[in-house]
Order: structure tokens, then sequence, then C-alpha cells
């Protein structure tokens, strides 16, 4: 199987204790079945802990988080107690696996990082745009699936081609948002041409709303953690945010947000051979970096300066808040 991933993959190491923001707090874990039926089967003054805070519902299992919303085997160093007694082999699917996502394909499986972990979110900004690939491509899927995801993955290798070598990323925004409209019909086309099940949008635009326009937008999702909430209502009021004052001020902020633009459309584009829907995609991917740009923005009108660990603490957030709420990332994807 074809394995393709971004060349900084490999250099990802969890900070652990040095981690401002460990993932084991706040965030519900949930534990799949085989490390369930584990952890019950432990003998010892561990299996009496594990299954002391373990939560057992119908169909899942989670630990329970204690009053400050820490993991219950996260120890006052940061550091996991499950891992320290048991080993890395004895964490629950989902610690083994974050910050990493995968996108089993037809012909490929592709992964990376996400942007809510911190060590990430420097990757992100810090590393080369390009993906690395091992392994031989395959042919698991029927031959309409095979034949759509290489339609989808040449437009998506273009894009993010160009997104590699752009060197201004209003221009490139602006040119993404003119051909989305065109990239659209284009592939209804070709799906017809091929006699393939089309059930795109019948409205391929996107909207480059003003960043308080946008945050109105964004106050009417899913929010999870009252400092977003906080934020989007000061940034809300706050007369001074504008997108010339931020780029004024720093001028490296447009390289940061070509690499953010190359997470998200590497990361979501594929998405589109579910739903056909390659403009909502971007729109996704868009509006994320435009949000971006407006809490960096908000960080400049306070404090006239901006400095590379606000901006991976913006970043981060942002990914914590949408990325990870399904109900979120779609909303954004068909924001009209
Ligand atoms: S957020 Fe990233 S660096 Fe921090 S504990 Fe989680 S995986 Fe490790």
């Amino acid at each position: 199987m074809m394995r393709v991933r971004p060349g900084y993959m490999s250099s990802f190491r969890c900070l652990a204790d040095r981690c401002t923001d460990s993932c084991c707090i706040g965030w519900e874990i949930d534990i799949d079945e085989e490390t369930l039926a584990y952890y019950e089967s432990m003998s010892g003054a561990i299996g009496n802990k594990l299954r002391e805070n373990i939560e057992k519902q119908k169909d899942s299992a989670y630990f329970k988080l204690t009053k400050k919303e820490r993991c219950p085997f996260l120890n006052a160093q940061n550091l996991c107690e499950i891992i320290l007694e048991l080993g890395e082999d004895h964490i629950c699917q989902i610690c083994t696996d974050h910050p990493r996502y995968y996108d089993w394909m037809a012909s490929r499986m592709e992964e990376g990082i996400g942007l809510a972990c911190e060590e990430a979110a420097r990757l992100i900004l810090d590393s080369p745009m390009a993906l690395e690939s091992e392994g031989e491509e395959e042919k698991e899927g029927s031959k309409q699936e095979l034949l759509r995801e290489r339609y989808l993955l040449a437009v998506r290798d273009e894009i993010l081609e160009r997104i590699s070598k752009a060197t201004d990323y209003k221009e490139l925004e602006q040119k993404l948002v003119q051909e989305v409209s065109k990239m659209q019909i284009a592939y209804k086309s070709w799906c017809e041409k091929h006699e393939l099940a089309y059930e795109g949008p019948a409205k391929a635009s996107i909207l480059l709303r003003s960043y308080k326009e946008l945050i109105k937008r964004y106050k009417e999702l899913e929010i999870n953690q009252p400092k977003w909430r906080k934020l989007l209502e000061e940034m809300e009021e706050d007369p001074k945010l504008f997108r010339d004052i931020l780029y004024e001020k720093n001028e490296n902020v447009q390289s940061g947000y070509r690499h953010l633009l190359y997470y998200f459309v590497y990361r979501y584009f594929m998405q589109a051979r579910y739903d056909d829907d390659l403009v909502g995609k971007l729109r996704l991917a868009l509006y994320s970096i435009r949000m971006m740009e407006a809490q960096d923005a908000y960080i400049v009108s306070q404090k006239g300066r901006l400095t590379k660990w606000e901006r991976i603490c913006n970043y981060k957030l942002y990914s914590q808040e949408i990325e990870y709420c399904e109900d979120n990332v779609i909303a954004i994807a068909d924001m009209l």
C-alpha cells in the first residue's frame, strides 16, 4: 500500500511534560474495545485504578476526568502513568494516534499530524511544503472509485504545487476564489463524460468576508472552550482589526498562511470523493486561514506586535475548536 505523508511527519515527537497544553487535559479520552478488555483483565493496584477511573456506557467507554479536567493517569509531571507502568503498547488507540490523522483511500493511505498540537503546528509552519511517499499504489476500490480518486488527486496536487510556489498569499487567495467555480464545473462535466454519479453543489462560490462578518458566523458555530467564545467576542468589538495593519507589521505571516493552506488542502480536499463538493473543501481551507489571520490581527491590534509563539497558540486554538468538531468542519465547508 502506498503511504503518503508530509515530509515533516517523521520529525514529530510529542513534547510530553514540556507541552504547555497537554492533549490529556480538557478532552474526553475514549477507550477502544481491545484496550478496554485488556484494562479489565489487569490485576494489582494499576488494574484497580484503571477500573475505578473508567466510565462505561452502552456502546462506549472513556476515562473519568478529574475536577481539573485532567486524565486521571496524567501525573504531576504531566507524564502518562499507563506508559510509565505498562509501556506505550498499552495506551488506548486514540492516545497512540493523536495528533496523527489517517485517510484510507482506494489506491493509498495518506497521513499527517493535526494543527491542534503545538509541536505539530510548529512543524507545519517551519517545514518545507512537500509530501513524501513509500510503497506501491493499490487498486482496492471499484474502477469508478479509482478513476474519481485519480482525478481529484491530480486537482489537489496542482493546487498544492501552486501554494508551495506562490509568494503572495493575498494574490493566491484571490486567484483560488476566482477559479473555484470553473474547477467545480470542469469536475461535473468530467463525471458526466465518464458516467460517474455527481452529487456536487448547485452553487459553487466562495465569499471572502471581512474579519468582522466572519467572526459573526463563527460565533454561531458550536463552541467548546470558554476562551474561544471570549476571544471571538473581544475580536468582534475591536475597532482596529484590519488585515492591512497585520500584513504591514508582520511580513513573515504570508509564508505562514501558505503553510496553513497547504495543510488544510492536503488534509481535507480528498474528502470531496464522498460528496463531490470541491468548493466546500477550499471554502473550509480559505475561511480557516482568514479566521486565523483575524486572530493574529487581534494580537497585533492589542500588543502592536505578534510573536511566533502567539501565532502557534492562535492556530492550535482554532484547530481545537473547529477541526476537532465534525459539525463545525461541515458548517464551514457549507458556509455560503
Ligand atoms: S499536544 Fe502534542 S506535544 Fe502536547 S502532549 Fe499532545 S501530542 Fe504531545
